[in-house]
């Protein structure tokens, strides 16, 4: 600790690692400080994929896509309040970033579609596992070989400034230490995460009361505290986004983000009634909505086949199984005619390539539901936050004057603008990726500018 880093990285979520790996690769030293006892944030937690156009996967598919159209499908669920230079940056870089990674031995060679999105462009791992928890194993794994530190359980409380009020350092504590011990550094990348789990700040900046979260329990918005101690501007703190599909462990109280990955392969949502209610492919906003305390998601054997994620919910007791339909609706308490009737009805659907009662797209290698049926119990529980720290495309914090502070960067979820009031699923961990590089590309610019 008393060695001399060149940039201090807070939070080791993919942003920070990334940018670690990145200002590595360019000559720096750097040093990785998370508050928690474990490695990886939210982003472990992260289940669809990471959002991508023009890619070779896309290409190898016969996908033709565009980053135009990606940048279109971003800012329309985002209701046009992206910010456009961050959105353009972020579509044009989102292509290199896959390619970033498969050059680190993190390859997303399979692709899914998430709510709203007018392409299959979410790359995912080949074995449709889970993307967090692969990917922060990718990333460390790079970590180790590069044997750049992270201090587990020590958690940033200051940001220092030298005296022309540029960023040069952190304020840390730990339970070892008795007295708060400085760190210097040339520059710090800020890469702490969201606030979603952080109810007080939930209700002052929304009414959203009540709502379990699916966040891990240190999401709590330091990083936008010490970034405007320093004078940094935050923005659209109230940009909460609450995910449809959540499951709440009825005793532990533990939420658990069930993907959406699942609908993108075909699953439906039911009511208590046991019919469908909304196009379950519309945006996050929409289908939480319409969810009147808790639904079910239903699906197939064959939609679970390209779903690694259910094996864990299974294991973890979530999902209720039938090999007729009438066995799954006991298992749920639904009335057995009204599901069937609404499965024939989506069967017909799905032959038809036409829903005619929600307008779901239907993709053209849709089948049929087909036994044994599943079941999982879902409600909507508070999961990203939109707004945070103002940056510009070269991470850099601005101020309410939008000039830079000098020496203090920003990635990630910590950060706000790229995603307007509603994030699509799957652009949290490409922004991570995309991001997490910049910074630690300018971060080297920076500190080379200072020793020259
Ligand atoms: P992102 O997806 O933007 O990388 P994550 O939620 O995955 O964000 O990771 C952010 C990490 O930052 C978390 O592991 C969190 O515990 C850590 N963190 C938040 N605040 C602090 C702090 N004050 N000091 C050190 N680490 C922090």
């Amino acid at each position: 600790m008393n060695e001399n880093y060149d940039v201090i990285i807070i939070g080791s979520g993919s942003a920070g690692l990334v940018s670690a790996i990145q200002a590595y690769e360019l000559g720096l030293k750097p040093i990785i400080i998370e508050k928690m006892p474990s490695i990886g944030g939210n982003t472990k937690r992260a289940s669809s994929g990471m959002n991508a156009a023009e890619t070779t996967v896309q290409q190898k598919k016969g996908i033709q896509d565009t980053t135009t159209s990606f940048y279109d499908d971003t800012y329309r669920i985002g209701h046009q309040k992206n910010d456009p230079a961050i959105l353009k940056y972020f579509v044009a870089h989102s292509n290199q970033a896959i390619e970033w990674l498969a050059q680190h031995y993190i390859l997303l060679e399979d692709l899914t579609l998430t709510a709203g999105m007018t392409k299959k462009r979410t790359h995912r791992p080949a074995s449709t596992a889970p993307i967090g928890q692969y990917l922060i194993n990718g990333l460390l794994s790079q970590i180790k070989t590069y044997h750049i530190p992270i201090l587990l359980s020590t958690k940033v409380t200051a940001l220092k400034q030298n005296s022309q009020g540029w960023i040069n350092g952190v304020a840390i504590s730990t339970k070892e230490l008795s007295k708060e011990t400085v760190l210097d550094g040339r520059a710090v990348i800020l890469a702490t995460g969201g606030f979603a789990a952080n109810q007080k700040l939930i209700q002052q900046y929304s009414q959203l009361i009540g709502y379990p979260t699916t966040n891990q329990v240190g999401a709590t918005g330091d990083g936008l505290f010490l970034a405007e101690n320093v004078g940094a501007q935050l923005c659209n703190l109230e940009n909460i986004q609450i995910h449809p599909t959540a499951h709440v462990n009825q005793v532990t109280g533990r939420t658990y983000l069930i993907g959406e990955a699942l609908r993108g392969e075909g699953a439906i949502l039911v009511n208590h009634q046991g019919e469908r209610f909304v196009n379950e492919l519309a945006d996050r906003q929409i289908v939480s909505a319409t969810i009147e305390h808790d639904s079910f998601l239903i699906f197939d054997q064959r939609i679970r086949e390209r779903s690694q994620a259910v094996d864990f919910y299974d294991k973890m007791g979530f999902v209720q199984q039938g090999e007729t339909i009438s066995e799954l609706a006991t298992r749920t308490h639904l009335d057995t005619k009204r599901l069937r009737d609404t499965l024939e009805n989506w069967e017909k659907s799905v032959r038809a390539h036409n829903d005619p009662d929600f307008k779901r797209p239907i993709l053209s290698q849709q089948l049929p539901f087909k036994s044994p049926f599943y079941a999982i119990r879902i409600q909507p529980a508070v999961h990203y936050t939109m707004g945070g720290v103002r940056i510009n495309t070269k991470t850099e914090v601005m101020n309410a004057q939008q000039e830079v502070i000098h020496g203090l960067f920003a990635a990630g979820e910590v950060t706000s603008g790229l995603h307007g009031d509603n994030r699509v699923g799957g652009n949290s961990i490409a922004e991570t990726i995309v991001f997490g590089q910049q910074a630690g590309r300018q971060a080297a610019q920076y500190i080379q500018r200072l020793v020259n």
